[in-house]
């Protein structure tokens, strides 16, 4: 009886443990002093279990049907790119407000971690933008019932918010089973589909990838895990590559991250899981394993991915398509006319690039020549003349968009014409802004070597040296 009775404090004293530590880091969103990208190393230094996402087939009943399964696997995807627009629903309080703050370098960020984790498939993301959904009733998601996913897809759909042309990714502040029951999820999304709704402290962690996968019609690792079929649960998610499992809490992993330490004797048919794949995206969410610096897709459920996309394309992701040229467009700030960039242009906002790519800004001639280049940390915030991008991770070889100054841009400059040898003996002429941008300058200059220097009103200089034969 009473080593009853101390099991029960001991279970609720890590119960409280547990809590407290939950509610300190949901204070310290509130507050900023925790910042979202922070939030997995900061549960796993501290104990806290992820919530997980719930298994769709008991909840979505959007389950896959076998003989698509079939198909997937005899067929080869297609490997060209894809582009998905992605648009971010910030759900708030009646009057705006939120309790954890998400401003939009959060959603540049989760772009950047859909491209680090899907552009191998050759899926891009490309961000469409956000808006605010002001609703305190609807920030709080529920699985059954009322307040459920699809009534808050619906009701954005009523008001106008909803984006035919992207993948919409809601961000609420809570989602749990249900009124009575407060135990959380993190993650809920359609599969096949394009919307998916995130609890807000699991915006920048592994349950993005996670759903989106969802998306694409993956499964979990450990779905069918205590089916009472037992081909089923030796099929788990009908992809070769991952290892089968079943749904597993933090405890019943060992620290190597593959190894199941739990009750063996779980599962219906009594099939023993000692390896599981923990780093998989689809596994159980526990930490410090499936972070977003261990986890991973297998190739095999890239190729599920990029088949469910052939598949689905007319009826799914054909209307949420952009161009491959689209990320190469920076999405704040603007170029006037086109490629041509205008300093003049002020009501235009500093100009930002997707960050979660590998850019090189090159020559617009020579696209060897590397002028300057950003890591998938970093947000491009200019693009110079003379310059065209490449993405390394669309192509090592394709530049695209040169970006010639406008005319009006240049404010004056020199010509020093040598004659046929390049010595001291030379005659200087300056030149106003008018007949620096004279499209016709180069007749204008005598035989010979001349050497042009452009000036910019930015400060930018340009030579160029020119060599005149007489016919
Ligand atoms: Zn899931």
């Amino acid at each position: 009886m009473k080593k009853t009775r101390n099991l029960c404090i001991v279970l609720l004293l890590l119960f409280s443990i547990k809590s407290s530590a939950q509610k300190d880091m949901l204070n310290k969103l509130y507050k900023k002093s925790l910042k979202l990208s922070e939030v997995e190393n900061y549960m796993e230094l501290n104990n806290i279990s992820p919530a997980q996402c719930v298994d769709s087939k008991q909840v979505l009943n959007n389950d896959l049907d076998e003989s698509d399964n079939i198909r997937y696997s005899n067929r080869r995807p297609s490997y060209e790119i894809k582009v998905f627009n992605v648009f971010f629903h910030v759900v708030n309080e009646n009057n705006g407000n939120r309790a954890v703050p998400i401003s939009e370098n959060d959603l540049i960020e989760a772009v950047a971690i859909l491209n680090k984790t899907f552009n191998q498939f050759k899926i891009f993301f490309k961000y469409k933008g956000h808006d605010q959904i002001n609703s305190t009733w609807r920030s709080v998601l529920y699985i059954g019932g009322n307040r459920t996913f699809s009534q808050l897809v619906e009701y954005s759909k009523s008001i106008g918010k909803y984006q035919n042309n992207s993948f919409n990714v809601y961000i609420v502040s809570t989602i749990r089973y249900s009124q009575y029951d407060s135990r959380k999820i993190a993650g809920l999304s359609n599969k096949p589909g394009i919307n998916s709704v995130i609890d807000d402290e699991y915006l920048l962690t592994s349950t993005l990838p996670h759903e989106i996968g969802h998306n694409f019609s993956l499964e979990h690792t450990y779905r069918n895990w205590n089916n009472s079929n037992c081909n089923l649960v030796a099929q788990n998610d009908y992809i070769d590559d991952t290892l089968p499992s079943m749904a597993y809490e933090n405890s019943e992993i060992d620290s190597d991250c593959s190894t199941y330490i739990g009750d063996k004797d779980k599962n219906k048919c009594g099939i023993d899981f000692t390896q599981v794949p923990a780093t998989n995206f689809m596994s159980s969410n526990v930490l410090p394993c499936r972070s977003l610096e261990n986890a991973s897709f297998t190739s095999g459920q890239g190729k599920r991915m990029m088949l469910t996309i052939q598949n689905k394309w007319n009826t799914i992701y054909k209307k949420v398509e952009n161009s491959i040229e689209s990320l190469y467009e920076p999405y704040q700030g603007s170029y006037v006319q086109g490629i041509y960039q205008d300093p003049n242009n002020v009501t235009g906002k500093e100009m930002k690039f997707q960050k979660g790519f590998d850019y090189q800004f090159v020559d617009c001639k020579k696209t060897t020549f590397v002028k300057k280049s950003y890591s998938k940390n970093d947000v491009p915030k200019e693009h110079p003349y003379f310059t065209a991008i490449k993405i390394l991770q669309v192509s090592s070889s394709e530049a695209r968009k040169c970006n010639i100054p406008r005319p009006s841009v240049y404010q004056g400059g020199t010509v020093i014409s040598f004659g046929n040898i390049i010595d001291n003996n030379y005659e200087v002429k300056k030149l106003d802004s008018e007949e620096i941008q004279n499209p016709k300058l180069v007749e204008t200059l005598p035989f010979g070597y001349s050497i042009i220097n452009k000036e910019l009103k930015n400060g930018d200089k340009y030579q160029k040296t020119i060599y005149k034969a007489r016919n």
